[in-house]
């Protein structure tokens, strides 16, 4: 592995900035402070689509233009970075295409590739996983997808949705093996689902900031055609875990909340703690050290992911323990912030004059329990590399 970008790389990492320093201030948008992307912009994502950087490392014969993991990790990082508003494509090129690349009938590839790789209208996807007796053990859900003639029957419910309630279609996870003596790991499957199809009912969750991110979805007898089945009957489940491994390695869950560190550095360098107790000076440039640690092993995890991806090794344990360190170290970054300005890192509101970095620290630290959650909690990315990694034998 090289530690330092080759020419061609850094060549390409000068463009994205460039392309994003120009483009980005004249969207005409606000960006979002507070989301991992800045928002959704159709807009940008069009734009994006026209530099062919969505599907970027999609075989070419979907659109895509075959590059590697690494130089997606490089467009990644500036996206973020810069607080790009790429939520409108986000779902649709992270897991959906290359889940129907990888899975899919020839229909699906000819319908919705195209249509993600050119940002066109109607591609916003959400994840339908959970359920409220089926996080981390997903084998355990319960929403049924039963098959009748050309369709399927799908009943149940799912749960924190996010976009939801924005989104065109979900990813559907469902037992099409309703025997509950069957293991859930061989009795699941994989759907398309349009959100529009009647039966379906979204309703709100608010987190909380009180905004509604999330939602939980019920499903009372919807039918389906067949042809919406991704991949094979009761494969569902190995399909996912597959594109977990993907979700995982990005290293969005590193720098969702990088403005805070930005703001944290500037604030050190700005100096003005200086003069404060001998004791607090020493615990603030310990603390920020461990930060600068920990991030700069957290991304150098996340690009020898991809670089394990371009070589064809198995990223399993590598992307869970890439998203593990990633995501404690977010956890932390909120801590030594809200620690570092006391009471007042509490308060909240852009407009609030007494909120610190425009209630930035509040946000992001009520925010921060997510983060060891969602894409699969922190204990059990610990298992997978223990067992799959380690070779440890199960608890
Ligand atoms: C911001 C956010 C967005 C999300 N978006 C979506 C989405 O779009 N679609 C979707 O389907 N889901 C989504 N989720 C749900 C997410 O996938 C689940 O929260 C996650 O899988 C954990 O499941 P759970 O909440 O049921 O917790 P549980 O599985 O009940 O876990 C609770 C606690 O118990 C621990 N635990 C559980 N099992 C074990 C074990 N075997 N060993 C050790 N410890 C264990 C966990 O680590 C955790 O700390 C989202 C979650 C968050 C926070």
């Amino acid at each position: 592995m090289r530690f330092t970008f080759n020419a061609e790389q850094e060549a390409f990492r000068r463009e994205v900035v460039a392309f994003l320093e120009k483009e980005i201030p004249a969207l005409d948008i606000e960006l979002d402070k507070y989301e991992m992307a800045g928002g959704s912009s159709r807009e940008f994502s069009r734009k994006l689509a026209e530099k062919k950087w969505i599907g970027l490392t999609w075989p070419k014969e979907y659109g895509g233009s075959e590059r590697g993991y690494v130089d997606k990790m490089i467009l990644s990082e500036q996206l973020i970075r810069h607080r790009a508003p790429t939520g409108y494509h986000f779902a649709a090129e992270r897991q959906i295409g290359p889940a129907i690349i990888k899975f899919g009938a020839q229909w699906q590839k000819d319908y919705f590739l195209p249509r993600f790789i050119n940002a066109e209208d109607n591609i916003t996807f959400c994840l339908l996983f959970s359920e409220p007796d089926a996080g981390s053990d997903l084998a355990a859900i319960k929403t049924t997808a039963i098959p009748e003639g050309d369709h399927y029957v799908i009943n149940g419910q799912k749960v924190w949705s996010s976009g939801a309630h924005s989104s065109d279609y979900g990813w559907l996870l469902a037992r099409t093996n309703p025997d509950p003596t069957v293991p859930g790991h061989i009795a699941c499957s994989e759907f398309i689902l349009d959100l529009k199809t009647p039966g379906i009912t979204i309703r709100p969750i608010l987190n909380i900031m009180g905004e509604h991110h999330f939602n939980e979805v019920f499903f009372d007898t919807v039918r389906i055609d067949k042809k919406y089945l991704v991949g094979r009957e009761n494969e569902g489940f190995k399909q996912i875990v597959a594109q977990l491994d993907y979700e995982r390695a990005g290293i969005e869950r590193l720098m969702q909340n990088h403005l805070v560190y930005e703001r944290l550095k500037s604030y050190l360098r700005e100096g003005e703690f200086a003069d404060e107790d001998p004791g607090l000076v020493y615990w603030i440039k310990d603390a920020f050290a461990r930060l600068e640690t920990e991030l700069t092993i957290g991304r150098l995890l996340c690009y020898q992911t991809a670089w394990m991806i371009d070589h064809r090794k198995q990223i399993s344990s590598q992307a869970a323990l890439c998203k593990a360190l990633c995501s404690q170290y977010e956890h932390r970054l909120n801590d030594v912030a809200t620690r570092l300005l006391g009471a007042s890192s509490l308060m909240m509101g852009e407009e609030n004059p007494y909120a610190p970095w425009e209630g930035l620290v509040a946000q992001s630290y009520l925010h921060s329990p997510s983060y060891t959650l969602q894409g699969g909690a922190v204990e059990i990315l610990k298992n997978i590399v223990a067992q799959r990694g380690l070779k440890l034998p199960r608890a």
